[in-house]
């Protein structure tokens, strides 16, 4: 198969689709892959390692497209993309169709088949090519909230570890999920003492066997969520409602009962936020301040590291892109219920039905 990967165009978007480790596993299987020159460059990887391992390198996203079968990317195309994508087009990418009808519309027109990332659902429920997306941001978060917490950028001026005679920071996680217990860890590590907060006993569970002494577990009710925002110095948000907007468990209110520099975190930005006052903010102005409370809500954290981010998601989507390029899309999501779950759009239709009734549409 005809392989394409393009440059990604978003705004500040550096992760690249596939890796020269990517390209190594196709083109040893004597598919042909074509990368855009520069598409790597923001992760790390040069056109020089993709073309050590088979690669064309192309110049432009034009001749990417028009040449290939199947494109492999990150981020959802934007419009410049639209007219690119054709009916003889399979494009692997995070799509979110149900957020934007003037992209879904733009696939349906094109008549390309789409497999969305994010759909990519295993018989457990879970979706394997989000998780890795939530565990870099978890871990982020307490990078992230640690360096707000100093005092020259408003914070508590709080060292997390704290020091031989002085006690450490103290970390309030809302939700034991993926972002929850990888930023419990991480928090963990570096000898904060951490709260971690849920309404599924079985993730408390699952914390409270595998975490050290000092993550204590409690359960997530707003009688103990204003008890502990009094004295923790940095708290975060990852909370999710499978397909409903996060609640809003830091209410505005409750600011005034946090100290002043207080950080928190809100991972969950991307569902509507679970704090009251959350309003998405960007890489290059990422918090701001509410009642000398550091809001921290950045809605692409992953982005900032994308060396990372770039090889926890094509980790995981690679055995998919392969299954994709030796069988055909057909056969691979017909042999593959985890894959099949990922098709969205198939020849000018919406498959997949949440999508639709996202915007009362019938299927
Ligand atoms: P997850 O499903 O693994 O975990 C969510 C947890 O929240 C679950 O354990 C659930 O029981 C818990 N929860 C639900 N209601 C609760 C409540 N009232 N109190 C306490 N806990 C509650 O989800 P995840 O993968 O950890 O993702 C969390 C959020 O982070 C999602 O909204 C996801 O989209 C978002 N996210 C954001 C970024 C970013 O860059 N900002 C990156 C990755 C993920």
């Amino acid at each position: 198969m005809k392989i394409g990967v393009p440059k990604e165009i978003k705004n500040n978007e550096n992760r690249v689709g596939m890796t020269p480790a990517g390209v190594f596993e196709l083109t040893r299987k004597n598919h042909t892959v074509f990368v855009q020159k520069d598409a790597g460059f923001g992760s790390g990887f040069f056109d020089q390692d993709y073309k050590d391992v088979g690669a064309i390198i192309l110049d432009t996203i034009e001749e990417v497209y028009a040449s290939s079968e199947m494109i492999v990317k990150v981020k959802e195309p934007i419009e410049k993309e639209y007219s690119l994508i054709q009916s003889h087009h399979v494009v692997f990418t995070y799509f979110h169709f149900a957020s934007s009808e003037i992209l879904t519309k733009a696939m349906l027109k094109s008549k390309a088949v789409c497999i969305a990332y994010e759909t990519v659902e295993d018989k457990y429920g879970s979706l394997p090519l989000l998780t890795p997306m939530s565990e870099v941001a978890g871990r982020m978060a307490i990078q992230q909230g640690a360096k707000y917490l100093e005092k020259p950028i408003k914070g508590r001026g709080v060292l997390l570890g704290g020091v031989p005679g002085v006690p450490p920071g103290k970390v309030l996680v809302l939700g034991a999920g993926t972002v929850g217990i990888q930023a419990a860890k991480m928090a963990a590590g570096l000898g904060a003492h951490v709260t971690i907060m849920d309404i599924n006993m079985k993730q408390l569970r699952y914390v409270n066997d595998v975490m050290p002494n000092h993550v204590v577990t409690e359960f997530s009710s707003e009688y103990n969520i204003r008890k502990r925002i009094k004295d923790h110095d940095l708290i975060i948000g990852g909370v999710l409602i499978k397909g409903a907007k996060a609640p809003k468990l830091i209410t505005k209110d409750m600011l005034k009962e946090m100290r002043p520099g207080t950080v928190i975190v809100d991972v969950a930005v991307d569902q509507g936020g679970c704090f009251e006052t959350t309003k998405a903010t960007t890489h290059e102005d990422p918090t701001y301040i509410i009642d000398d409370v550091v809001h921290y809500c950045v809605a692409n954290m992953p982005g900032a590291v994308p060396y990372t981010s770039t090889l926890a998601l094509t980790n995981v989507t690679l055995p998919y892109v392969l299954k994709l390029a030796n069988l055909g899309w057909e056969d691979a999501c017909k042999t593959d219920k985890t894959l099949e779950k990922g098709l969205n759009i198939v020849d000018g239709k919406i498959v997949y039905e949440e999508i639709a009734e996202a915007f009362n549409w019938s299927i």
